[in-house]
């Protein structure tokens, strides 16, 4: 049986493990594997479509997203923690040691930290996926005040928070900010709603979507072909970057009927990382719907593996079953 075996690869996952292989709790990891496509992205998770990450601290002139997660691999790596590189594809948390499989083979674990993350939702075309990092993005406040997205006019898609607060975001960098929405109605919060239309710098493109983000012969965003969804008249719209906010999509399917989660499926925590499961932790993206930040998951992350190494050590031989209160 693992003391502790962590669920992911992205800081939270590699903070958990940090903090667990320096208390000597020889953790076992499990990264994810390879992505299979923009909605599953792997080891190292969200971080690895970022490009230029400037807002984590310690690093002044930043850092690309990839080499982030390379670097909080290979300090996981230094003091010990085993990493399995692969995708854990079913888990079974009624009792203890828990029980967490990876195709066949079948692992059992003392306390578990879910690290799992949750992916930016794409529109699914094409020149999306071709432009993905060439002025495609879905994070603003990652990829926002990159030099290519100055005093030019941007395009924000989704009608939601995060579309508000990024498009309000971008208005620092950008000449004009387009909300694209596919309604006429916002689904934002009104106090949100009400600074994104107060703003002078932006405007709205209501009844909208995206039909096509050009231009993939130049490698780079150039504007879009916005579809009127009420008149299916097309028109063209310059823009040097389009931001996805249509929301996001928590990486908790294997642990549906097990733990609680949300109508949209982040698990919920309580006293900060603590599951509805006894002995089972949550930390980063899969359990935030608000910041989402890399930071703000190694934040969590620290916070689990704290919490999962007094556990064990409070249990000691005496393991507690999985129902216990907590
Ligand atoms: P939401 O699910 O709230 O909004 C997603 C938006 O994207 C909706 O307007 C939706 O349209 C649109 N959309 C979804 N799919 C598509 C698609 N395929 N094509 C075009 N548009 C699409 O997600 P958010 O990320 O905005 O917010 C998630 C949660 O986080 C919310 O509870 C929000 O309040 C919270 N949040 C809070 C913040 C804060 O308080 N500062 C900041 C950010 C988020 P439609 O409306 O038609 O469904």
């Amino acid at each position: 049986m693992e003391k502790i075996i962590i669920i992911g690869s992205g800081p939270a996952g590699y903070t958990a493990a940090i903090y667990a292989a320096r208390a000597n709790m020889n953790p076992l990891l499990m990264d994810g594997g390879l992505p299979t496509g923009p909605g599953d992205l792997g080891a190292g998770g969200q971080l690895m479509i970022t490009t230029e990450v400037e807002n984590y601290p310690g690093f002044k002139e930043g850092i690309t997203g990839p080499g982030l997660m390379d670097e909080m691999r290979a300090q996981s790596l230094r003091f010990g923690t085993r990493i399995v590189e692969d995708r854990v594809t079913r888990a079974d948390l009624s009792r203890r040691p828990f029980q967490l499989w990876v195709n066949e083979d079948r692992y059992e674990a003392q306390v578990i930290i879910i690290c799992t993350g949750a992916n930016a939702k794409w529109l699914g075309i094409p020149s999306e996926a071709a432009l993905m990092n060439r002025g495609v993005s879905a994070c603003a406040t990652c990829d926002g005040s990159l030099p290519i997205f100055r005093n030019q006019p941007l395009l924000v898609v989704g009608g939601g928070d995060t579309a508000m607060e990024e498009a309000l975001y971008l208005t620092r960098h950008a000449s004009k900010v387009t909300i694209v929405h596919r309604r006429d109605q916002l689904r934002a919060s009104r106090i949100m709603q009400q600074r994104a239309m107060d703003h002078p710098k932006i405007e709205f493109a209501w009844n909208s979507v995206i039909q096509e983000i050009h231009d993939v012969s130049l490698g780079r965003v150039s504007g879009a072909t916005l579809r009127d969804v009420k008149t299916g008249e097309t028109r063209l719209v310059e823009a040097s970057g389009v931001f996805l906010a249509i929301g996001h999509s928590p990486n908790s399917e294997i642990f549906k009927g097990q733990l609680e989660m949300d109508e949209v499926g982040y698990l919920v925590t309580h006293r900060d990382v603590r599951t509805s499961r006894y002995a089972v932790f949550a930390a980063g993206d899969v359990q935030d719907r608000v910041y989402r930040q890399a930071v703000t998951a190694a934040g969590t992350g620290c916070m689990a593996a704290l919490e999962a190494i007094r556990l064990i050590e409070s249990e000691g031989a005496n393991i507690m079953e999985a129902g216990t209160e907590w």
